[in-house]
């Protein structure tokens, strides 16, 4: 048991940093009830006030998407928003154990899907702009449910086998051995992303231009005093938590209407319960123009239309290909790690975080300073082995930031 509960401790200590008579909601799989409750003790050992569970379950939402009264996909009902609203207004943390099929929604109808996206981000929008501006600390983890390792480890027959496969891919992605020094190697690395973030910010691009061989050919301008981050964020009261375990990423924002060219995807997406995959996009002045993809190009066009900010992008996070996630050569089927084993951009809202002071700032303000906004955010993954970023600075001068897939810098 040590080893489950040093990454419990992790993600309760670290990724969440509770403090002494915070609310935490722990929104957790029914499978993984066990690891909640680790978390849980971990989370009382450390102060907590009270720890607030939202179980989820695959086969409910399934069934409930393929049989419930139409109009429910239209609505939340208002318990639903205060739940999230209230906790989140009165400084709650929320941990998220994001563990899913990635293929739970195969077949059902994409417009339930999309309505529910809508619905649900309306109701929820406080509680989203209080998370997307880091006033309330979050984490989002993980560990294996079967569906999901079946799909991760697909010539594994033997189901105790493919959750212990996971299991060492999540531990080996998460620096979690049993030897209790857990804590210590992400201080560690959140010192060596710290590092880089620093470097990018002290260069102050103006913009960056992305080539690779799958025929990638896109150009990214960034906003003045953009700002990249990685590793810890912070809270307004100023206390560092971490909203992603694992995180190998650096981010920023790009500029609103600054992107075009051709983006191509190297990894599948796993996005509202199908697989997308072999997709690109065409972008012009910020706005995607074409979307294609061999599977799933019904799910990517309605994850695109969701609202007018969801056709522009909202992150642009730089991955070495050279990165212990990546070099697992395991694609996870899960964002959480597939997007930290490669440089990734995301579709939607940016965070305030990437333009400096832009936690402090207002809806309007942020949109004036160049950066999207949209009730959605979806990563995905565009880094190869020969995939090579060139920055650009203000007087013009070219500095290469990724050569062969790794930092240059
Ligand atoms: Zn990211
Ligand atoms: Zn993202």
């Amino acid at each position: 048991m040590q080893i489950f509960e040093e990454y419990a401790k992790l993600l309760v200590e670290v990724g969440i940093n509770i403090q002494k008579g915070q609310n935490l909601v722990i929104n957790c799989p029914v499978d993984c009830a066990w690891f909640a409750r680790m978390c849980a003790k971990a989370a009382y050992a450390a102060g907590c006030r009270e720890v607030i569970m939202g179980w989820k379950d695959d086969e409910l939402t399934r069934e409930k998407y393929l049989h419930a009264a139409d109009e429910v996909f239209d609505s939340v009902p208002a318990w639903q928003s205060e739940f999230y609203n209230g906790y989140a207004k009165g400084g709650a943390a929320f941990l998220s154990i994001a563990a899913t099929d990635p293929e739970n929604l195969k077949g059902v109808d994409s417009d339930r899907i999309v309505r529910t996206q809508r619905s649900s981000n309306k109701a929820l929008k406080e509680f989203r702009d209080l998370q997307m501006s880091n006033t309330v600390p979050w984490c989002v983890a993980s560990i294996p449910i079967l569906s999901w390792a079946q799909k991760a480890f697909p010539d594994v027959k033997a189901e105790e086998e493919a959750i212990e496969k996971l299991w060492q891919a999540i531990f080996g992605a998460v620096r979690v051995t049993g030897d209790g020094k857990a804590v210590e190697r992400w201080r560690e690395h959140q010192e060596t992303l710290k590092k880089r973030v620093d470097k990018l910010n002290a260069l102050d691009l103006e913009s960056l231009h992305y080539t690779n061989s799958l025929g990638t050919d896109l150009t990214i301008c960034l906003p003045e005093d953009h700002v990249w981050a990685g590793g810890s964020g912070f809270t307004k009261g100023g206390v560092p938590f971490i909203a992603n375990i694992p995180t190998e990423e650096i981010f920023t924002a790009p500029l609103r209407d600054g992107v075009d060219g051709v983006v191509y995807a190297s990894m599948p997406l796993v996005h509202d319960g199908n697989i997308i995959d072999k997709f690109h996009f065409v972008v012009k002045a910020g706005k995607i123009v074409e979307a294609h993809a061999e599977v799933g190009e019904e799910t990517l066009k309605a994850a695109i239309s969701l609202d007018e900010g969801a056709s522009r992008f909202g992150e642009v996070a730089l991955v070495p290909y050279d990165s212990p996630i990546s070099n697992q050569k395991l694609l996870f089927y899960n964002t959480l790690f597939d997007e930290n084993a490669s440089c990734h951009l995301a579709f939607g809202e940016a965070y305030p975080e990437c333009v400096k002071g832009g936690e402090d700032m207002t809806k309007e303000e942020l949109k004036e300073r160049g950066l999207n906004e949209s009730m959605t955010h979806v990563d995905f993954m565009i880094g190869t082995a020969d995939l090579k970023i060139t920055g650009k600075t203000w007087d013009g001068k070219e500095v290469p930031i990724f050569v062969d897939g790794n930092f240059a810098l």
